[in-house]
């Protein structure tokens, strides 16, 4: 039976609104000083992320999960993707206001497995940094009518956020991530993005980014709601585990390690990014080193773990 962690390398995305904080807080070694996203659990095919220990060094995750369904607890018969992606964006500028579809809508639409389900965990942000979600329209006709109107102020709503703030966005939710802050996305593994308001930007030949105003109008939820989310908080040894969210597609947990904890795998398959300090993760005896930045999966076939250090930690599963 397998039973490493496996360990995975980010993949970065530069982006008109990209920054250097990947490099300057996380350390990654990135492309240029506009790098916006770190991909870092990965199988999308537009942008795999690479295992870098064990027997399956060098494979993507996505031919793992192809050839060792094992590792995830996928049944013979289980045809679909892998069903998750993590992202460290860093906002250095206002991302594009933007909304996702569900699945059946990407299904049907787009051609792709998954619609677009997010989260984010905001690890840093500047004083009075804004975000974007939903908005304040009471009906669909009222929605379309703002948007043809370009009544942006009017309609969309605004969020304060600081570091350490939980934002759950479902699909069909309207949102940007505002300029100066800095998150990590659990989502479902999908690339669709229907473009609502880009601030009427252009790049340097004067072009805006193209807008998706009919298909964003007929995913957007109207009226917005504020979803109940029943955070729970769970204590382990030295390990305090609040429950984020859970839903049909993933749950998420924020782990604060203050010592020394050993953990028994209660899902198929973990996944984890080391957000704040250092410790150490022991699994059949090896050891294994872990910082801020680093991201792994704890596979099936794990049964027990420890984890000794000052650490904090996000968590997804399926
Ligand atoms: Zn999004």
């Amino acid at each position: 039976m397998y039973s490493e962690p496996i360990f995975l390398q980010p993949v970065f995305q530069e982006k008109i609104w990209g920054g250097n904080k990947l490099k300057t807080v996380y350390h990654y070694d990135i492309p240029s000083e506009q790098t916006g996203e770190a991909w870092v659990i990965s199988a999308h095919p537009n942008g795999p992320s690479v295992i870098e220990n064990g027997p399956l060094k060098g494979q993507t995750l996505a031919e793992a999960w192809e050839s060792h369904g094992e590792l995830f607890n996928k049944s013979a018969d289980n045809n679909e993707a892998y069903p998750l992606l993590i992202k460290i964006l860093d906002a250095n500028d206002d991302l594009s206001v933007q909304v996702h579809p569900d699945d059946a809508f990407a299904r049907e639409v787009e051609g792709v497995p998954y619609g677009k389900t997010e989260c984010w965990y905001v690890l840093d942000a500047n004083p009075d940094s804004e975000l974007i979600l939903g908005h304040h329209a009471e009906t669909k006709q009222d929605l379309e009518q703002m948007m043809a109107d370009g009544e942006w102020d009017e309609l969309l709503r605004r969020v304060k956020v600081e570091p350490g703030d939980f934002i759950y966005v479902p699909s069909g939710t309207i949102h940007a991530i505002g300029a100066g802050i800095v998150i990590l996305e659990t989502q479902q593994s999908s690339d669709t993005t229907y473009r609502v308001y880009d601030y009427d930007r252009t790049d340097a030949d004067g072009n805006q980014r193209e807008l998706h105003l009919e298909k964003a109008a007929a995913v957007t939820n109207v009226p917005h709601r504020i979803p109940e989310l029943n955070q729970e908080e769970a204590v382990s040894g030295d390990l305090t585990m609040t429950k984020l969210v859970e839903n049909e597609y993933f749950g998420v947990s924020q782990w604060v390690l203050n010592g020394r904890v050993e953990q028994t795998m209660e899902a198929d398959f973990l996944q984890v990014s080391v957000i704040k300090g250092d410790a150490v993760l022991a699994v059949d005896g090896k050891r294994f080193e872990i910082k801020k930045g680093t991201h792994f999966i704890l596979p099936h076939g794990i049964e027990k773990y420890e984890l000794s250090g000052e650490a904090e930690f996000v968590v997804s599963w399926v």
